[in-house]
């Protein structure tokens, strides 16, 4: 047979990346909003997403920072990542004929924002006022559907707007809970190696580092992260940020979400009043690093330091529903193979959360 010369043989991979074009995180970044919506040639009415809360932290400034920058801006406030509130900002959108949108809040004001800016093909920024979870950067966004919460993709955004200052006055628990969100990558990037071995999945070498090498800087970091420090939200905000680029590169959420965050789904599900997603996924990652045969304890034993809830009883969580979660995590996302991809059974899911001091 004769070999074709290199030079003129057929490469037929493509891939492409939805990145933000414009990142901006420190203290008083919120300052420059108007100057970067200028930068980004967005021209024309703009709407704000936020929720009772986060309109008096930031909603009502970024209004003000717009109009001095000769922008017609409104602001539309939410109650609820649901259906319902995104037919409303949708609306919205339509109404006053917005060119852009901004989301401002902590999970759901941001999910509404990307969402109705997704369906009405709108460019959106994120302007997150708590660190909690890396979907203040990614396309991905949650939406409850009558009982649960369901995922789904959507696009990145234009800009993010991180202000450190912002961030550092709310809820020492929720920065808390966006290190547990990042730390789940290791058991996330795990999972997605299995799955390029037993399944031949598309894997992004650079994605999955990026996402790993994000976790354990945190991981290191552990000490210095604690409550009304400015330098801790700093540290977390461009943690999640890596994170969410992480996710950016590979085209999937594959980087950092994987088995303890089905765990966190199966949770949700079943506990009355669940915790935190970034907290529930930290004990998932002790859970599920276990199980994967790595330093769960080295991870335990940072997110105690980092005073990230480790036991069912810190979560307020029954310690039944921790095991029974166990039992059906594998049911959550069946197509993402990972670790918990046969199952448990209940008495192997008992031994792994007394093992793991998840329950005792
Ligand atoms: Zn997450």
């Amino acid at each position: 047979m004769v070999k074709k010369h290199p030079s003129t043989q057929f490469i037929d991979k493509s891939k492409s990346m939805e990145l933000p074009r414009h990142v901006a995180i420190g203290h008083d970044v919120l300052n420059d909003i108007g100057e970067i919506s200028r930068a980004l040639h967005f021209r024309g009415p703009a709407l704000i997403v936020v929720d009772k809360t986060t309109k008096r932290i930031a909603g009502n400034r970024v209004e003000k920072l717009l109009v001095s920058e000769n922008y017609d801006a409104h602001q539309v406030t939410i109650d609820e990542a649901d259906l319902i509130n995104m037919e409303k900002v949708k609306q919205e959108i339509l109404e006053i004929k917005a060119k852009f949108v901004l989301g401002v809040g902590g999970g759901r004001p941001i999910d509404m924002a990307k969402l109705a800016s997704f369906e009405t093909k709108k460019p959106f920024i994120s302007v997150p006022t708590a660190a909690s979870h890396d979907g203040i950067v990614s396309g991905q966004a949650s939406i409850r559907n009558k009982k649960h919460k369901i995922s789904s993709k959507t696009h990145s955004p234009f800009a993010v707007v991180a202000d450190t200052k912002i961030i550092a006055k709310s809820p020492y628990r929720l920065l808390a809970a966006g290190c547990g969100d990042v730390i789940s990558n290791l058991t996330a990037v795990k999972d997605w190696d299995m799955a390029k071995k037993f399944r031949n999945e598309y894997f992004s070498s650079s994605a999955a580092m990026l996402s790993e090498l994000t976790a354990k800087v945190l991981l290191k970091s552990a000490g210095m992260i604690k409550p009304r420090l400015e330098e801790s939200s700093w540290l977390v905000a461009k943690a999640l940020v890596s994170s969410g680029v992480a996710m950016c590169i590979a085209g999937s959420s594959r980087p950092a979400s994987g088995s303890e965050h089905m765990f966190s789904h199966a949770l949700e599900r079943l506990a009355p009043k669940p915790a935190l997603h970034g907290e529930q996924c930290a004990v998932g990652t002790i859970l599920m690093m276990y199980l994967h045969g790595g330093d769960w304890s080295g991870i335990r034993s940072a997110l105690e330091k980092i005073k990230v809830p480790v036991t069912a009883k810190a979560l307020k969580i029954e310690e039944s529903l921790i095991v029974e979660a166990l039992t059906i995590t594998h049911t959550i996302r069946p197509e993402r193979y990972s670790i918990m991809s046969g199952g448990l059974t209940y008495e192997a899911a008992e031994d792994l959360a007394i093992q793991t001091g998840v329950i005792s």
